[in-house]
């Protein structure tokens, strides 16, 4: 069912439209607006790498949490290329997105604030789950696609310890995560990309094998 899968392209726009159309928006307030929208992008650039580093990599003794776990990211690191595993449910982000809307609704005190907020929280995720999802079942990509590719597969086939940033690294830079990716790790192929190794030792955690450069067909290599 491809409507639930990419749920979250449609239902955030729509429900942005909805916010936006409530909230009566008024000529004057445009500016204010826009300001919201890019706090709103900021704040969803630091989460999706607090999300990633903090939540989805953690490793909880709670049975049922760490069934919760395994269904946001876990399985996605088994199986990098199921179109299933790649999306974020909306079981969960809407959920989240609901609680932030409330909180930023709390902090600013109007309901033009949270939706400005949530715009931009949004498009900020609605970006990652494009970009995320082109990295792993997109064929050919240049430019910064092409630089996402290096950093997210070195995340997931060398070291699931560094680059949770997926559409930047800027904050595995300011955090310390950041590693130099090789240059050969955007040409993954498919049945590379379909292996799986062992639970790495330190966090149970899987990391698929790195890929041979020669491995790699001709017209791929960048
Ligand atoms: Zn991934
Ligand atoms: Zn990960």
């Amino acid at each position: 069912m491809a409507w639930v899968r990419f749920f979250s392209f449609w239902i955030y726009p729509l429900l942005t439209g909805l916010l936006v159309f409530h909230s009566d928006v008024q000529r004057s307030q445009a500016s204010r607006l826009l300001v919201l929208i890019l706090i709103g992008l900021a704040i969803w650039s630091l989460l999706e790498y607090l999300l990633h580093r903090y939540f989805f990599h953690w490793t909880p003794q709670n049975p049922g949490m760490r069934k919760i776990i395994h269904q946001l990211h876990y399985n996605h690191h088994q199986d990098p290329r199921h179109p299933g595993k790649i999306l974020v449910q909306p079981l969960y982000s809407l959920p989240v997105s609901g609680l932030l809307g409330w909180g930023f609704y709390w902090i600013g005190g109007s309901f033009l604030d949270a939706t400005g907020f949530l715009t931009g929280l949004w498009a900020g995720f609605l970006y990652y789950e494009w970009v995320h999802y082109r990295l792993h079942l997109g064929k050919n990509s240049r430019g910064l696609l092409k630089r996402q590719r290096r950093w997210h597969f070195y995340h997931h086939f060398v070291d699931p310890d560094h680059c949770f940033g997926v559409t930047s690294p800027l904050w595995d830079a300011v955090f310390g995560t950041w590693a130099s990716p090789p240059r050969h790790q955007e040409n993954v192929t498919t049945e590379e990309q379909r292996r799986k190794q062992p639970p790495r030792h330190k966090k149970n955690w899987p990391r698929a094998k790195r890929p041979e450069p020669d491995s790699v067909a001709p017209s791929e290599r960048g």
